[in-house]
């Protein structure tokens, strides 16, 4: 039974049927998409989850408004959560106007797009703490901070970030929480729980201040004598890459004089210095809460002498990131909306720590219809069987065969690196080509500053770690070329075999995005080449679909261009 406006309804009696969700569509749904409705909206009634597991468009977004617009319109309260703004924007323009809407969204953005009426400027956390916050409330202060966190408690319908939803308080749960793009909700958490400060970061802050002295030198030099222990604590006669900081130089830390001093120069800085600042004395105030906090020192992968790449990280720990996702999720019933699910179980877990089996949440559709099967009839991977694996020129082979392929090849390309220093070195080498432009998407960028450089691009260079996996759109994309599997680091926390698991998985995720992004349409063409022989190893996982596996091509090195040259004449 539906609440009414003024009552809550029950979750456990959450109950939204079908064809309140077709109603609320002024469109034709297509078969599929209302197969799929019928699909998870049967999940959510009986009170389980589901992931809705479609190919980028395919319509995931229509499938899952329509539910979240019927459960509105009976009452219900409901978050939707993307990775950008500009997701907000594209649901908004685009995608709202296709319902039939009684409710209208509570858009919810992070607090630097708000101003801040103590200050003038734009809001921003150094400033807009959670003490000063309770502050502002107390006093009434009228301001958009303080208006959007209310509306976040007392609004019907919300769209809003992963990193807004992790941070905000939440008292009054949603009865149905969408996740869009779930996977890189996951990648969001990791993020939110872990600060992470680099010795170059610190080195070069100290170095711009130290001739005319003053607190931020003082401070900046005192935490660099502190990360120079914290580096030389870590055993050198083996190969150590990361381990926990000895708790008396996180103590040490934690009394370093002048945290809030340093606060109140950092509006006289420049944005770099002022950025590098707040993160330290955010890590210095992390050491003084050592209850849920844990502390790492990680070392360069590549080079373990490498102080200037070295950091510091406090990750919050387990049972802290616990209690805040539970109690952001509860009982609510939850949609995981994603093009690359892999494994529900494992995935749906790392989302929310809601412990599901294989009883608890399944993936819908249940049986992929034939439209989705056709989906990637224009999809070609060529995965290169014989590449040469670990040698020092693996990269400038790599390279010099994307360069050749470059010279044959027309359209949107993307070059695809397992780290920044790949990409750098890949650089170097392909700068020789003439009369294409190299887009170079630098690791630090953010999303909206990505996502305008690939719109205009023609090739793009980008890396495993840059914001290129969190919700960008890349249009007309044609060619892909991965030149290593994109395998992050394993996170500090984990252990040896448990980091592999996860990297394994989080790589198949990401290469899966990336194979995806060349199939938007059903007519699309698009062509991934794969430089790197161990696909051969992963492609069995249950985290690999078999919508890709099926167009997998083996071929050699030396056949690679000629193949490549057949398949642009048959454009
Ligand atoms: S809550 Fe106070 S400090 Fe924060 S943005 Fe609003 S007015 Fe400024």
């Amino acid at each position: 039974m539906a609440s009414t406006e003024n009552s809550q309804p029950d979750t456990t009696g959450f109950h939204v049927s079908p064809e309140d969700c077709f109603l609320t569509f002024k469109l034709d749904l297509r078969p599929y998409q209302e197969k799929a409705i019928e699909e998870l909206v049967g999940n959510l009634n009986r009170g389980q989850d589901a992931a809705l597991n479609l190919p980028t468009g395919t319509g995931k977004t229509i499938v899952f408004l329509s539910i979240a617009n019927a459960a509105i319109n009976l009452g219900y309260r409901v978050a939707i959560l993307v990775a950008t703004n500009q997701i907000i924007g594209q649901i908004q323009a685009k995608y709202l106007p296709m319902f039939n809407m009684k409710v209208l969204p509570v858009v919810i953005k992070g607090i630097e797009n708000y101003d801040c009426a103590l200050t003038g400027e734009g809001a921003d956390y150094g400033f807009c703490t959670p003490e000063q916050k309770t502050i502002c409330t107390s006093n009434n202060q009228e301001c958009d901070v303080l208006r959007v966190n209310n509306e976040f408690e007392n609004a019907r319908f919300v769209i809003t970030n992963y990193h807004k939803f992790i941070s905000l308080k939440l008292e009054h749960k949603f009865d149905l929480i969408i996740i869009d793009d779930s996977h890189g909700f996951e990648n969001a958490l990791d993020d939110k729980f872990q600060n992470r400060i680099a010795y170059y970061q610190l080195d070069g802050l100290f170095k711009r201040h130290d001739q005319e002295g003053g607190i931020i030198a003082d401070f900046t030099g005192a935490f660099l004598d502190y990360f120079d222990d914290a580096f030389n604590s870590v055993p050198t006669d083996t190969y150590v890459e990361s381990m926990r900081v000895p708790n008396d130089i996180v103590k040490h830390i934690a009394d370093i004089y002048g945290c809030d001093e340093v606060q109140s120069e950092i509006r006289k800085l420049n944005d770099l210095d002022r950025s590098i600042c707040r993160d330290a004395c955010y890590f210095v105030k992390c050491c003084q809460n050592t209850s849920v906090n844990v502390f790492y020192i990680q070392k360069d992968h590549y080079d373990l002498e490498d102080r200037q790449e070295a950091s510091l990280i406090a990750r919050k720990s387990r049972p802290f990131q616990i209690n805040v996702i539970k109690g952001k999720f509860r009982n609510s019933r939850i949609i995981f909306a994603s093009a690359t699910i892999g494994d529900v179980v494992t995935h749906a877990n790392h989302c929310t720590f809601k412990g599901y089996t294989v009883e608890t949440i399944s993936v819908v559709p249940k049986v992929q219809p034939d439209e989705v099967k056709n989906w990637f009839s224009g999809l070609k991977i060529l995965e290169t069987y014989d590449f040469p694996q670990n040698t020092d020129d693996q990269i400038e082979k790599a390279a010099e065969t994307a360069l050749g392929i470059l010279r044959i090849t027309q359209g949107k390309t993307l070059l695809l690196f397992k780290s920044y220093r790949d990409q750098k070195r890949a650089q170097n080498v392909l700068n020789r080509l003439i009369n294409r432009k190299i887009t170079f998407i630098d690791d630090s960028f953010e999303s909206e500053t990505v996502q305008k450089y690939v719109e205009q691009a023609d090739i793009i260079m980008a890396s495993a770690s840059s914001r290129l996996w969190e919700g960008i759109d890349i249009r007309d994309l044609k060619l892909e070329i991965i030149f290593s599997l994109p395998f992050i680091r394993p996170p500090v926390y984990l252990e040896k075999n448990d980091g592999f698991q996860f990297t394994k998985r989080k790589m198949l995720i990401r290469l899966q995005q990336g194979i995806g992004r060349l199939i938007r349409n059903q007519d699309d063409k698009g062509i991934c080449v794969i430089l790197d022989k161990r696909l051969e190893k992963y492609k069995g996982s249950k985290d690999f679909a078999e919508a890709y596996r099926e167009k997998i091509e083996p071929v050699s090195l030396d056949e690679l261009v000629e193949k490549l040259k057949l398949l642009e004449k048959s454009k």
